[in-house]
């Protein structure tokens, strides 16, 4: 075991996979994955395309069912169904490469929405914490905007803010830069980076080798559904240690 891979406490893992397995059809899609993320871990996971990252990251919160195996979140096992489950996902926030904003909501009313309907909060409670993570994520002058009057950049930096609204205890973010001009991929990665030195647990899959380096402490390669390697980043980049991963780097370094 790795020293990456070693919990830091005797508290439960934030996130913990145990023996999860999940078939499309004929496709085995995740192989006995065996994880366990301590809380404030951030997480690189890499992998050729088709290898399983979306699936994984999507089965942490059950968007996607699995066919056997455990997943827990903070020790409390996730239900296959229900409002248990419902409030569990609530915890586990999500950023994809599409933005998904609401065309038709301004974005202050993007950034309050849940926590008024899900949380209950008071508009007024639902705007002052909004408004504190819009100028967190340097977009608090476009409130009253639209999402289609904002660059890519800004939107995936209000969509960060949505999700944090929701106050969740991980992030998951898939692809969250690889939709944007190369200009703006900065000004995500940098609000990704300060929540990593605030201590978020994060699960984040990315390309981008420069926020692997700075700000995860871990770097899981998959590749065919499976955990191939699973070390920390400088191990990882400078000398991998099976063929699929020095091929994979190969190709995009
Ligand atoms: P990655 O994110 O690493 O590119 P994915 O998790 O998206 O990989 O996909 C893993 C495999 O599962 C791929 O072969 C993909 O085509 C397949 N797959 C993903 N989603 C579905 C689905 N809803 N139905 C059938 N096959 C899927
Ligand atoms: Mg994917």
């Amino acid at each position: 075991m790795t020293a990456a891979a070693s919990p830091t406490t005797s508290a439960p893992p934030m996130v913990s996979l145990q023996h999860v397995d999940k078939h499309f059809g004929d496709l085995h899609v995740l192989r006995d994955i065996n994880l366990d993320i301590p809380a404030g871990q951030v997480v690189v996971l890499l992998g050729p395309s088709g290898s399983g990252k979306s699936t994984l990251c999507r089965t942490i919160n059950r968007l996607e069912p699995i066919d056997s195996g455990e997943i827990y979140l903070d020790g409390t096992l996730l239900p296959d169904e229900g409002r248990d489950l419902a409030a569990l996902r609530a915890e586990v926030g999500m950023v994809f490469q599409s933005f998904n904003l609401f065309a038709h909501k301004t974005i202050l009313e993007n950034v309050t929405l849940a926590p008024i309907k899900v949380r209950k909060k008071s508009k007024a409670d639902a705007e002052a914490k909004a408004m504190e993570l819009l100028r967190r994520v340097g977009v608090a002058e476009q409130r009253d905007k639209y999402p289609a009057q904002l660059s890519g950049g800004q939107q995936q930096r209000v969509a960060i803010a949505r999700s944090l609204a929701m106050e969740p205890r991980v992030m998951l973010f898939d692809e969250p830069t690889s939709a944007l001009d190369p200009e703006m991929v900065n000004e995500v990665l940098d609000v990704m980076v300060s929540l990593a030195e605030d201590g978020m647990t994060m699960v984040v899959v990315t390309h981008e080798m420069g926020f692997a380096r700075k700000a995860a402490r871990r770097v899981i390669f998959m590749a065919d559904g499976a955990i191939v390697e699973d070390t920390d980043p400088d191990s990882f980049f400078s000398s991998p240690a099976s063929d699929r991963a020095r091929d994979f780097l190969s190709k995009i370094l």
